[in-house]
């Protein structure tokens, strides 16, 4: 009735899978392009799926205040609102009111904050951010959870992961199931192994259609999120799709991946294409650096995307230091494809029982790949 999982392969703890949703198939381990307004800033929805993307992810926050749920809703949900037919995830809203929304209050009932756009106040519950994903027309849709600070001691977050197990259980008594449409819960616990465990065994008591990891990619750094993966993802049940929430690096993903996560997001392709920044195949570069206005070569030679079949390094320099838009949506456009080759290669290499290989590839070290010359 729900959204339906298929585990095709493993390699290792890696797994290849297929969810089937109300709006079409998604390939697993799959990267979300992150939508946050209604849009993934700077690329046409089709360009979007050229790179291969088969769900996108919208930011509830943003939605709600602006144009607001009701409204998106009355202009037929948000596939068709953004044009974009395929899976969109939403998030529940929790954390964006965690760092962006001004004044909040945090009570058992929910969360109360001013918007960020023009200090008007809002209510947040579990069912309010059931019924807002709804509205939107979902095609995933999270719990609302509270987001646990880090760092945070023992105590802190095993009183916030309880109360993020409360609002689990509201949030499925008040999601209202759809054929193909399905409700994921959110594992809480901090950098705690016992806590992260009690989370799971909370989650899978109330019973989701897929279990995402929360709480990481928030200071605690690649170690400790790798060590919180090992403590939880084994216990989390194999017939559900795992969601690593807002990560991240294209190593970071890597490495999850060969720890049993299926699903990824994070604004990081997006974000870094708009300032300059490229991912290629062993590191990063900065495109506004002096040292690219004179280079002939693609952005990345092995890419396919339009960014590098049709433009040199230094035509898209150009463009940034002139501040023309097509800078930053070719840049973008290169990045999500960058995101969405790593993706598939990943898949490939489970599906042949050849992973590391793959992984050994795409662990490039965390240093600019600058053209010297
Ligand atoms: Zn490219």
């Amino acid at each position: 009735m729900s959204t339906s999982f298929e585990l095709r392969e493993t390699d290792g703890a890696a797994r290849r899978g297929k969810l089937s949703t109300a709006h079409g198939m998604i390939n697993t381990p799959a990267f979300m392009p992150v939508g946050t307004a209604g849009t993934v800033k700077g690329m046409h929805p089709d360009s979007v799926a050229l790179t291969g993307a088969q769900i996108i992810l919208g930011n509830t926050y943003h939605l709600m205040l602006r144009p607001g749920a009701e409204r998106v809703a009355e202009l037929g949900g948000l596939h068709r609102f953004m044009n974009w037919p395929g899976p969109i995830l939403t998030d529940s809203g929790g954390f964006q009111v965690m760092s962006l929304a001004g004044l909040r209050t945090i009570n058992e009932e929910g969360v109360v904050f001013k918007s960020h756009i023009d200090g008007s106040k809002h209510q947040l519950t579990p069912e309010r951010a059931m019924d807002i994903q709804r509205l939107l027309d979902a095609t995933i849709t999270m719990v609302l959870d509270e987001c646990t600070p880090f760092p945070a001691t023992e105590q802190e977050a095993e009183d916030s992961m309880m109360r993020s197990m409360r609002w689990a259980e509201r949030c499925k008594q008040a999601f209202v199931q759809r054929p193909g449409y399905g409700l994921f819960g959110i594992v809480q616990g901090s950098v705690y192994p016992k806590l992260r465990q009690r989370s799971v065994t909370s989650l899978a008591t109330i019973g989701f259609d897929g279990y995402a990891v929360g709480g990481l990619a928030v200071g605690e750094g690649q170690p400790a999120m790798f060590e919180v993966l090992e403590a939880t993802v084994p216990h989390l049940p194999k017939d559900r799709p795992r969601y690593l929430m807002g990560v991240g690096r294209p190593d970071d993903i890597v490495g999850a991946v060969r720890r049993g996560i299926d699903m990824f997001d994070c604004v990081m392709p997006t974000r870094s294409g708009r300032t300059g920044q490229a991912f290629i195949r062993g590191g990063t570069l900065n495109i506004r650096n002096a040292v690219h206005a004179a280079s002939d070569r693609p952005l990345d030679e092995t890419c396919r995307c339009p960014a590098c079949r049709g433009y040199s390094r230094g035509y898209l320099h150009h463009l940034f230091k002139a501040n023309e838009m097509l800078g930053p949506m070719l840049l973008t456009w290169h990045n999500l494809q960058h995101y969405q080759d790593l993706m598939a290669e990943l898949r490939q290499g489970i599906e042949a029982g050849r992973f590391e290989e793959v992984a050994r590839r795409w662990e490039a070290p965390a240093t600019e790949a600058e053209d010297p010359g």
